[in-house]
């Protein structure tokens, strides 16, 4: 590669390990290539010498990692003649596909939970026109009635149970160990439907098997970590549940659709599935926008509020490299940021430079 490559999207950066050919017209919006960020904070406050790096997928082009299996969904569902796609959604796989329909020039039909949806990812798919079809009902029974009338309509599924968007999904493992030059010792990411937990395994274990002579040989394996809300943990339960709750949307699933996947991911690893309260989810959130300057969803934070609680009880032991990965961009839901910061509201003032002084003195 030259010294002077733009990034061009994930499918065009590892073409050789996605099922494409050269005649595939691609579908990108650029997306992938996000930043790996060491927290520079957060260790020394915990009194923890590990190094944490945070996958801030939320920089992705509609501010999810849901963008990377999108790309490899609409560019094959384009491949295979589709004038349109479907997807049940919490909210950011919709504003996903329908950015990357309106990139292809196709419908985008996206159901979603009535209410249940943050506000950025409602505006997000209002913009690229989608048609949204809101349910009397949550996520679970949204996929349900998606897969019943993609038998009935010429419509292709883009949710992760189609296989290509574990593809594209599993390249942000690529992205890591082509970062790190390594693989880190623990990988930890919130759990909702599981299609993303599927495909990092899917990825680690590609490149510590691959072949490729430009790939570094890696052939460790992270152990991977897999965190749901309190409210939503059918994994820890060890059953789908009826009426998953959570303030973290994105995760608000009872009956995750790559079931098989992600339990082979949590035994084949020697990793471990747990649930944590919103509160502790928050408390996360907060912690890494406040002393990192990172801003994730609520959802997202579940990795780290995971990685807190395994690293005080000593189950991620001192030494450990982490990845946690952020799957989405907390101004996607500034009801629940605005939430979070009610005791900080903006004080009013004369507009005054005087004023302005003694705002400034009193809150240093
Ligand atoms: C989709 C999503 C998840 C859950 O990912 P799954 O693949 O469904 O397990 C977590 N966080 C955010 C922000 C999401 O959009």
């Amino acid at each position: 590669m030259s010294t002077h490559t733009h990034h061009q999207g994930l499918i065009a950066r590892y073409k050789d390990r996605l099922p494409v050919s050269d005649t595939t017209r691609i579908i990108s919006l650029n997306e992938g290539n996000t930043p790996l960020i060491e927290l520079q904070n957060i260790p020394r406050l915990i009194g923890k010498d590990v190094k944490i790096y945070v996958k801030f997928e939320g920089l992705n082009p509609t501010g999810s990692f849901k963008d990377r299996g999108m790309t490899m969904a609409v560019t094959k569902a384009v491949e295979q003649g589709s004038q349109a796609i479907i997807c049940a959604s919490t909210g950011n796989t919709s504003a996903s596909a329908a950015a990357y329909a309106a990139r292809a020039g196709i419908k985008a039909f996206v159901l979603i939970p009535d209410g249940k949806i943050a506000l950025g990812k409602l505006a997000q798919t209002l913009m690229y026109n989608a048609t949204i079809i809101q349910i009397n009902g949550n996520f679970d029974q949204g996929m349900e009635l998606v897969k019943e009338v993609a038998l009935h309509a010429p419509v292709t599924i883009v949710n992760s149970i189609n296989p290509y968007r574990i593809d594209g999904q599993k390249t942000a493992a690529f992205e890591i160990i082509d970062d790190l030059g390594f693989a880190p010792d623990y990988h930890c990411l919130p759990v909702g439907n599981a299609g993303n937990i599927t495909a990092y395994w899917k990825g680690y274990k590609e490149y510590s098997t691959s072949t490729d002579t430009h790939a570094a040989i890696v052939t460790k394996r992270p152990i991977m970590c897999g965190y749901q809300a309190a409210g939503a943990a059918p994994f820890v339960a060890g059953h789908p549940i009826d009426n998953p709750e959570t303030i973290a949307t994105a995760i608000r699933i009872g009956n995750p659709q790559s079931w098989d996947f992600a339990w082979a991911a949590q035994k084949e690893s020697g990793g471990w599935f747990d649930k944590f309260t919103d509160e502790q989810i928050l408390a996360a959130q907060k912690m890494l926008s406040k002393h990192e300057g990172i801003f994730c969803e609520p959802a997202s934070a579940a990795s780290l509020a995971g990685l807190l609680h395994d690293l005080s009880t000593g189950k991620i032991p001192e030494g450990s490299s982490i990845v946690c990965t952020l799957t989405g961009n907390g101004i996607k839901d500034p009801d629940v940021a605005i939430m979070q910061c009610a005791d900080a509201k903006p004080v009013t003032i004369d507009a005054s430079l005087d004023a302005v002084k003694r705002a400034i003195l009193d809150s240093l």
